[in-house]
């Protein structure tokens, strides 16, 4: 089963307009055909990035979403709003907002469900802390994060999910292929078990933590990983492009 790989750069709270303007100007040339890339600016960006890319292959994504339709919720922005400005995807239940900002799966499915009834794809984030890991509780954690994050929804086909270990993200240690090799086999199986072969055969499940030039053709020779979310290397095009045309010399 031939799945289009998708790189994906979270921003995370960098980049004002001008410079993210700049990054994405760096980045069109350089688009890869065959697979697709998204980048996730902040919010504030949104609107000019979309305007850049218009008519490109580049996707946009947002980082995070409330999940009424609208009303009275100060400071949040909702998927009306991502789809207004040109989002295709949406990142739900990354770690950091897990982290601090008390995001729990009820939330993350909240968010999941508001955002596939928009027509929104979303990114849902799945990931075991260090000592999670250490304790052996990986697929248990990503067991709750995925089933808890999802629920019953339909439309299984629109969701792609980032397995990253929370212990990799921003820390320069990357999860071995094998390890990351492992987990994606598990969520993919899990996705099986639930809404069946063909489904779990389609689904996309990026790798996301300290992904590199240096790591990413050997984590993308893996059958599971279909892609990857970047943070701190998608910050700078060189890096980035780079990332996304992995495996070409
Ligand atoms: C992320 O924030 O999703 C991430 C994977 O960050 P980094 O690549 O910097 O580890």
């Amino acid at each position: 089963m031939s799945r289009t790989p998708l790189i994906a750069g979270n921003w995370k709270m960098y980049k004002t307009i001008p410079e993210a303007l700049a990054l994405v100007k760096a980045l069109l040339p350089h688009l890869p055909k065959d697979r697709e890339v998204a980048v996730a600016p902040p919010f504030t960006a949104l609107y000019s990035v979309a305007s850049c890319i218009k008519g490109t292959a580049l996707k946009l994504a947002a980082q995070n979403v409330f999940w009424e339709r609208e009303g009275a919720y100060t400071g949040e922005i909702s998927p009306l709003m991502l789809k207004d400005v040109g989002c295709e995807y949406v990142i739900i239940g990354h770690s950091e907002r897990r982290q601090y900002f008390g995001e729990v799966d009820k939330t993350v499915a909240k968010k999941v469900n508001s955002v596939l009834e928009e027509g929104l794809k979303p990114i849902l984030c799945v990931g075991e802390r260090l000592e999670e890991r250490e304790k052996g509780e990986t697929f248990e954690i990503v067991k709750k994060q995925l089933i808890g994050g999802l629920g019953n929804i339909q439309e299984i086909q629109k969701i792609v999910i980032a397995y990253e270990p929370v212990w990799a993200i921003g820390t320069g240690k990357t999860a071995s292929p094998a390890q990351a090799q492992e987990v994606h086999k598990y969520l993919r199986h899990l996705v099986e078990e639930k809404w069946g072969r063909e489904n779990s055969e389609k689904i996309r499940i990026l790798y996301g933590g300290s992904v590199k030039p240096e790591n990413i053709d050997e984590l993308m020779q893996e059958e599971d990983i279909d892609g990857a979310l970047v943070g701190g290397a998608s910050l700078k095009a060189e890096t980035f492009v780079k990332i996304m045309n992995y495996g070409v010399t």
